[in-house]
């Protein structure tokens, strides 16, 4: 493992695990691993890959079946289905030995290198090293728009704070991924959880570029999806809001009526009002419509919750707890 000039010698004796979660990544996995490999040999530290597939449906079981006969560092989980990037993550938290955890995709959009500096911090006593992008190269510019105008909102409706730019590339100490460990819930937004727990937090820049190879399994209907839930799962503002909605109606309906009462008793009656009567119909009814819905998403979520399902099921390591 010595290979290399930059040894850093207070971490030995000290594990550090990789997760990458892989969902249709056999392209890219042998370059991924290569490059990652490369850059644990730079820190004196024992390292282990745990690689989650997560329900691929091309070769990358048979490429993480081979890297784990070849490697003993390589741990390779098989969910049982495509459970989704944050029960991958999950999965990959709880079969985690080392005294840091760092989840990393295997598209290389999180440069490994950076690891290094992520070590470096971290023995400097950082808790946690967030890797911050400083440019989002990879990305459209629509999803830099709609990203940046959904980290506005979350901060506004929540009591966390999710960094902008910072996706889950990070490094966790021991102490915070068991933390994490105790938050069982069944919705997971895995950046919300990994800031809910706190704990002292240092930055480091990184330039984020396009995908090695494959495709982004994120369209704009499932970031919308993982959207909604790090809102509802961290907020009930959209629950309670409709209280002031339905107060501020009741007021402006009050003065309307004493508007319209005073009208008929100084005018006589006022026979128009098709219009205006249909519009307050549409609008109300469809006010009423969203605030139902907004209570359905609450109520499905403790409906997930109360059924208590795993998180994930591993399918090729029968040993090993579910993630329940
Ligand atoms: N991923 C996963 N399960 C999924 C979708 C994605 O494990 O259902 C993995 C994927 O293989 C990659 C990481 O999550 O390692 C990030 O996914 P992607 O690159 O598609 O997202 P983006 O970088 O576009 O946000
Ligand atoms: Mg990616």
């Amino acid at each position: 493992m010595q290979t290399t000039a930059k040894m850093i010698s207070t971490t030995e004796n000290k594990k550090i695990s990789l997760i990458i979660p892989c969902f249709n990544e056999g392209q890219g996995l042998k370059n991924f691993h290569e490059a990652a490999s490369k850059t644990m040999e730079k820190i004196d530290v024992t390292c282990e890959f745990i690689y989650v597939d997560d329900g691929s449906s091309d070769n990358t079981p048979v490429v993480l079946e081979r890297l784990e006969a070849i490697d003993p560092r390589v741990l390779f989980l098989q969910l049982s289905r495509n459970f989704g990037k944050e029960a991958a993550l999950t999965a990959g938290i709880d079969h985690a030995m080392g005294d840091a955890v760092i989840p990393i995709d295997a598209d290389l959009q999180d440069p490994p290198e950076l690891i290094v500096q992520m070590v470096e911090a971290w023995q400097s006593g950082a808790d946690v090293v967030m890797a911050k992008r400083s440019s989002r190269s990879g990305d459209t510019l629509s999803k830099k728009f709609f990203s940046g105008a959904y980290y506005w909102l979350h901060k506004k409706l929540t009591n966390i704070e999710i960094p902008s730019n910072v996706g889950d590339f990070r490094l966790l100490d021991r102490e915070v991924v068991d933390s994490v460990k105790r938050l069982h819930e069944k919705n997971r937004y895995m950046k919300g959880l990994f800031s809910w727990v706190g704990y002292k937090t240092v930055y480091i820049d990184f330039d984020r570029k396009t995908r090695s190879s494959g495709k982004s399994s994120y369209n704009f209907r499932r970031l919308m999806g993982l959207g909604l839930n790090g809102i509802f799962s961290f907020s009930a503002v959209p629950l309670k809001v409709w209280l002031r909605f339905g107060l501020a109606g009741i007021l402006l309906s009050s003065i309307y009526i004493v508007i319209v009462v005073y009208k008929v008793l100084t005018q006589g009656i006022d026979v128009p009002g098709y219009a205006s009567l249909l519009v307050a119909i549409f609008f109300m009814g469809s006010l009423q419509l969203v605030g139902l819905g907004v209570l359905g998403e609450y109520v499905g979520r403790i409906y997930e919750e109360t059924k208590n399902r795993p998180i994930y099921i591993v399918k090729n390591k029968k040993k090993t707890r579910d993630g329940t």
